[in-house]
């Protein structure tokens, strides 16, 4: 070579490899997103993936306890600026409504919402007293459309678009033993986030749904009566009931919060930019389409 070409490409090979070792951009860098449940385990694992990513996060809960822990966490490893947090029962109209507008005054606007805030219950349809009906529907049909309802007013008005996820359950699509109340809710959930899909395709608002199967690890739910509700409907110990999951999933392992975390940033991210109305099962192989 010329040595004029040679000391060009060696300079422009030299200016590549500066490149590739630079950061990469983060993904959801300026983006803020709001997640319900923060503190809870699939909310804190997806808090730790959309900051990683480089969003900032409103964290909103109504166990004050666990999320100023939860809270302390993130801002001693991702800084002060990286969360922000909000006591709220996703029940309360009023408080859903001020938690946002408060959220938009501190950091300009909202961009993601992950509508993750639930509870599980289990009883046989006949010994189901009222408050559990109604307190899964109040908590996961109600919660995840008034937190929806103050996202679209607010995304609306911005007019940047937007994206939405819930946290539904593989439970919204397949029938569970002893679970009417929550799978019904569930299910509602699912139907709410396509009828939304609908409602916000024309301002470029996307809604979909990321259905867990079981996570027994770091979710609060199941350490409390559920794990042993569901160990009696499926007539095994508790401590059988992760290898019971395990098994009946086609890939033979178990779903952890970290991997709900991946599919809700994927479909909150640009990188699913072409879907709304969706739902990703996350549940090994297992899902209610397959005879087995
Ligand atoms: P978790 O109990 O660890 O977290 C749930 C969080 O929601 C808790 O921090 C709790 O304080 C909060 N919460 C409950 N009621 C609330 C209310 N009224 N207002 C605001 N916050 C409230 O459980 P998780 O496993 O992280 O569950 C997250 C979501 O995933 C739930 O909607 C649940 O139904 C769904 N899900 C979980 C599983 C599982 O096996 N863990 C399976 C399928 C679906």
């Amino acid at each position: 070579l010329p040595e004029q070409e040679a000391f060009d490409i060696e300079y422009w090979l030299l200016e590549e490899a500066k490149l590739q070792r630079m950061p990469k951009p983060k993904s959801l860098a300026g983006r803020i997103a709001f997640v319900t449940g923060g503190a809870g385990g699939i909310g804190r694992a997806t808090v730790a993936k959309l900051i990683s990513e480089g969003a900032v996060v409103v964290l909103a809960d109504i166990d004050k306890g666990n999320l100023d822990a939860t809270l302390d966490t993130f801002r001693k490893s991702h800084g002060e600026d990286a969360v922000r947090g909000v006591v709220l029962d996703v029940t309360d109209e009023d408080g859903v409504a001020k938690s946002f507008v408060d959220a938009c005054v501190e950091y300009g606007g909202l961009d993601l919402l992950v509508s993750n805030a639930g509870i599980s219950s289990s009883a046989p349809i006949e010994d189901t007293p009222i408050e559990m009906w109604d307190r899964n529907m109040d908590i996961l049909a109600k919660g995840y459309f008034l937190v929806s309802r103050e996202a679209f007013r607010l995304l609306k008005k911005q007019k940047l678009g937007g994206s939405i996820v819930f946290v539904a359950s593989k439970n919204g699509l397949a029938a569970s033993p002893n679970a009417s109340a929550y799978c019904t809710a569930k299910a509602a959930e699912i139907h709410l986030a396509r009828c939304l899909a609908l409602e916000g395709a024309g301002e470029q608002i996307r809604v979909n749904v990321v259905n867990p199967d079981a996570v027994l690890r770091g979710s609060k739910i199941w350490t409390g009566e559920w794990r042993e509700q569901r160990a009696a409907a499926y007539k095994m110990k508790p401590e059988e009931l992760e290898e019971h999951y395990r098994q009946r999933s086609m890939l033979k392992r178990s779903v952890f919060p970290e991997d709900i975390a991946e599919a809700i940033y994927f479909l909150l991210s640009d990188l699913s930019a072409k879907s709304t109305g969706n739902i990703i099962n996350v549940d090994a192989g297992n899902a209610h389409s397959f005879t087995r």
